[in-house]
């Protein structure tokens, strides 16, 4: 196997990749907060966690991949003060919290489907793991680092050596940056809420019975649990945007290292923000925040361009968005489309039967993503094959084999017209296609493709679809 590099946040070094156990990955990504729609930003996060996934997989590895969707708990203050978002959502579009939860989880999942993002292995709702996430907290009270306040447990920060060995940051500057919500009642700045109490004469729409009250948990806590539990002895890649290296993930990493006396995953990987050009990070609670649904499928781009584009920056980097990027990113896909197409309709069956992947630009790509993901690299390596002297065959099934990195569906391209009925065709064309389709019924193979070819003779492409078929024009 070749080796993989990847930048861990924890060690703020680039190394080598050694999983646990031999042939297989345990993959945590923090999933989205579901009570809006994703917008750019976040899916730019799950695009990393997809190249990096397929990455992995390219390599040989199997992956289990596990996301939290998280329904519950997470405040609009980082530093549990505020209100529940989901709560916020709720009131915000008049249904229940649940509702809203179900809603948007089902349209992230849209989402990822318009990016060819692979889906997770097992998608966890903190709603569905509250007895675990009990139970972890049961072993921090145990073990001394919990203290009640009166609205919630917190967990004492003060008392974790190596509090800060995610961020790399002094103290100080940390409970500087938890300085900015104040909780006269924590100890430390840095304390955090394992759970929170349902305010006193108020019934939430998410609560839950516990050892402390009657309440909901804190954000970080459902991580800790679900990872734990569904990837339990596999802890090797934990994901996440930027944002949550100094909260979030350090929070993540003390509670559950003091709970389980082990390390907590082995590989940190954070990917940079994407920035409305300009500079400033689009978020939810800001004015700039564009949903794939607005800003590329109403307008009639095609989603895949934001992948494309995605694949343009290395995930580390900041990645600027602005709506002429992502018309350039749309008409470079266009044209990767029918530079592959093109290819593709002049190959025979057979030739394209024979093609064969080329080992040395296989190597170019290797070397490429297997360096902290480099997909701009890799990308280049694709359009240098524009240049190479590979028979046609063998340069489409190499730039096949690099697609299941990339994900661009390039097995699909196409540069012919939208669909065209029966009627429409002139009538050769017409009686070769009802000759094809009989061969076909009788199982006649090899009459069928003979047929089919003839039909790409006469400027046609036809594309069988379970019992039926389709047909376009081949653009010239
Ligand atoms: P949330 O739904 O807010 O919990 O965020 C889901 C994921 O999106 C997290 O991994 C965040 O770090 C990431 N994220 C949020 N905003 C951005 C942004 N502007 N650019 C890139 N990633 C982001
Ligand atoms: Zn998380």
């Amino acid at each position: 196997m070749t080796k993989i590099f990847l930048y861990n946040t924890l060690t703020r070094q680039k190394e080598e990749f050694i999983p646990i156990k031999e042939k297989s990955v345990g993959l945590y990504t923090c999933g989205p907060t579901v009570y809006n729609y994703a917008h750019l930003g976040n899916l730019r996060a799950y695009l990393f966690d997809d190249f990096l996934k397929r990455i992995l997989q390219y390599n040989g590895y199997t992956v289990k991949h596990v996301m939290n969707i998280t329904d519950v708990g997470h405040l609009t203050g980082d530093m549990d003060m505020g209100e529940d978002k989901l709560e916020l959502g709720a009131k915000r579009e008049g249904k229940s919290a649940w509702e809203i939860a179900r809603f948007y989880e089902e349209a992230f999942k849209k989402d990822l489907a318009a990016l060819n993002i692979k889906p997770a292995d097992v998608y966890s709702r903190a709603t569905d793991n509250i007895p675990e996430q009990i139970a972890l907290i049961e072993k921090l009270v145990e073990k001394g680092y919990t203290y009640q306040t009166s609205d919630g447990l917190y967990f004492d920060t003060s008392l974790v050596k190596d509090y800060n060995k995610l961020s790399h940051l002094p103290l100080e500057e940390l409970k500087e940056g938890a300085r900015v919500e104040v909780n006269t009642e924590k100890k430390n700045p840095t304390d955090f809420a394992l759970w929170k109490f349902s305010p006193v004469g108020t019934k939430r729409q998410m609560e839950w019975a516990s050892p402390w009250g009657t309440g909901f948990p804190g954000w970080h806590i459902e991580c800790s649990a679900m990872s734990l539990k569904y990837l339990n002895q596999q802890l090797d890649i934990h994901c996440g945007g930027v944002d949550h290296i100094n909260i979030h993930h350090t929070n993540e990493i003390a509670q559950s290292e003091t709970a389980t006396g082990e390390p907590f995953f082995n590989y940190w990987l954070h990917n940079g923000f994407l920035n409305i050009a300009g500079g400033k990070k689009m978020a939810k609670s800001a004015d700039n925040f564009l949903t794939l649904e607005n800003a590329l499928i109403k307008k009639g781009i095609n989603p895949l361009a934001f992948r494309f584009a995605a694949l343009q920056v290395s995930y580390r980097k900041p990645m600027e968005y602005s709506e002429t990027g992502i018309q350039q990113a749309a008409e470079g896909l266009e044209s990767l489309y029918s530079w592959v197409a093109s290819l593709k309709e002049s190959l025979s069956a057979t030739e394209m039967k024979n093609a064969q992947v080329d080992l040395g630009f296989k190597e170019k790509f290797l070397a490429a993503i297997n360096d902290d993901l480099n997909t701009p690299q890799a990308l280049a390596v694709l359009f240098s094959l524009k240049k190479s002297k590979l028979t046609k065959a063998d340069l489409w099934a190499t730039i096949i084999d690099f697609d299941q990195v990339f994900g661009l569906k390039l097995e699909q391209a196409q540069s012919f017209s939208s669909e065209l009925k029966l009627a429409d065709l002139p009538m050769e064309v017409q009686s070769l296609v009802i000759a094809r389709h009989t061969a076909r019924d009788n199982k006649d193979w090899s009459e069928s493709d003979r047929l089919r070819e003839a039909i790409k003779k006469q400027g046609y492409l036809l594309e069988d679809d379970q019992d039926t078929f389709r047909i376009y024009r081949i653009k010239n």
